[in-house]
């Protein structure tokens, strides 16, 4: 499908080719579903709210509820007002969520409805029940990426429900970035590991990896409770992982309720997952259980095992922020030469970023935020790698250019199951894509080697 891909890169400033990004209310609803109880809600068409929907279950394979405004012709003229209205008496009258989490879209965004205003008018209105919230985020999609609505609404659910009574607890908030089920759920286990009371925001475990139990509940047992967002300006600090998804929640935090916060890269890969337990450890005041100790001398070990295989292979990387800084820096730790690594998100930060983790083993490589995935194919054409990593779009790059080892990783992957079970995050994670990656490497070299050199035993 993209064999006419040309090497020859052309200026290009208004035009993006397969975006390596999708639209803001995506991470907005995805955030939302992480709040136990909440029903999220689409300011907009009915259009933008099933595709958004869809694109969610088709990651995730768990259906993804939301609600819409349903704008139709006359909404777009004279505002979303009487449809939020509607909207939210439906909601609360049928479904009963304990918080509706609003975001727009770019319809609703274009005409300038104020949503604070009609929440505010509704709860004088006597439309929204008696303890029952509405919060709301501001999705543009003509800016940002769904990584900017997903911090958005983080940041807003903050502003909408935590405070401070004046009593620290002994817990410590996680931010734990736009990751998986499975990434929190590990990020869960080990802050049990070390003894450490949390409380973590979004929460999609038990939401969106529920077990097949043969009952369908509409709000799962998981996600973070309004009492627990609530209690987060009492914590003791904040643990915010990742620059771009979590960066202006803890800010918030810190703003309105006085908690401060450090600012992690995602814990992936060795030194990755080392920070997050060290800012952890010295947060909480507790020491490294043995346990800890052994799964990262585990993670090292097989490090060393594989090293002689990946050192000094070249590879593209593409996808959210965070993601690719701390896959870059795993790659790195293998011997790995990161030799394209590009986001669609916007941020000069993401670019300095990459920078320092390759200056000594890729100084030249190639580094771009607000890129498509058509140039990361162009610039595949001039400068060959051996490995792709990426999502699910990434699959046509690699058949074009001849089945080139693809792994992947981030959001969205459509085209594959299992994934959203296994940890990127950790010690784990890290085993786990360790594994994949070399799988990968070996079995182009079993397809394509000759017979003579065909080996049993690697
Ligand atoms: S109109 Fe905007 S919000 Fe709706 S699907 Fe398209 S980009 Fe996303």
């Amino acid at each position: 499908m993209l064999d006419g891909t040309k090497a020859t890169v052309c200026e290009r400033s208004a035009l993006r080719i397969n975006p390596a990004k999708t639209c803001q209310p995506i991470g907005a609803m995805y955030a939302a579903l992480g709040i136990h109880g909440c029903m999220p809600h689409s300011h907009g068409s009915q259009g933008c709210c099933a595709y958004h929907r869809s694109h969610l279950t088709r990651h995730f394979k768990e259906p993804v509820v939301a609600t819409t405004s349903s704008f139709t012709e006359g909404a777009s003229v004279f505002g979303g007002l009487s449809n939020m209205t509607t909207a939210l008496t439906n909601i609360f009258s049928i479904y009963d969520p304990e918080v509706v989490a609003v975001h727009t879209t770019c319809l609703s965004e274009v005409i300038g409805d104020d949503i604070p205003m009609m929440i505010k008018k509704n709860i004088a209105e006597g439309k929204i029940p008696e303890g029952k919230h509405v919060i709301h985020a501001n999705t543009p999609s003509f800016v940002g990426s769904h990584v900017t609505g997903f911090s958005t609404m983080v940041k807003n659910t903050i502003k909408y429900l935590s405070d401070k009574t004046g009593e620290t607890t002994d817990t410590v908030n996680i931010l734990p970035g736009y990751v998986d089920p499975s990434d929190m759920r590990e990020l869960k286990r080990l802050s049990a590991e070390l003894g450490v009371k949390i409380t973590m925001l979004p929460d999609t475990s038990d939401v969106l990896d529920q077990p097949q139990t043969g009952v369908y509940e509409m709000y799962p047992k998981g996600g973070t409770k309004v009492s627990e967002i609530q209690a987060m300006g009492d914590a003791i600090a904040t643990i915010a992982c990742g620059d771009f998804a979590s960066k202006e929640a803890a800010e918030e935090l810190e703003k309105k309720c006085n908690v401060p916060f450090s600012l992690i890269d995602l814990p992936i890969g060795l030194k990755g997952t080392d920070t997050f337990i060290d800012t952890l450890r010295r947060t909480a005041g507790v020491p490294v259980p043995a346990s800890i100790t052994l799964e990262r001398g585990r993670l090292l070990d097989l490090i060393s095992d594989m090293s002689q295989y990946f050192h000094g292979k070249k590879v593209a990387i593409f996808g959210d922020p965070d993601h690719v800084v701390g896959v870059t820096r795993l790659l790195v730790e293998i011997g790995m030469i990161p030799t394209v690594v590009i986001t669609g998100t916007l941020g000069k930060r993401f670019e300095r970023q990459i920078a320092e983790i390759v200056s000594k083993v890729s100084p030249d490589a190639h580094i771009e935020s607000n890129a498509d995935i058509y140039k990361l194919h162009q610039i595949i054409k001039t400068r060959k790698v051996d490995l792709l990593m990426g999502n699910t779009y990434g699959k046509h790059v690699a058949r074009a250019e001849g089945n080139l080892p693809f792994v992947r990783f981030g959001f969205p992957i459509m085209d594959r199951t299992g994934h959203r079970l296994f940890p990127l995050v950790g010690y784990r994670g890290a085993m786990y894509y360790l594994d994949k990656i070399l799988d990968q490497l070996f079995d182009k070299a079993d397809r394509e080697v000759p017979e003579e050199l065909f080996e049993l035993i690697q």
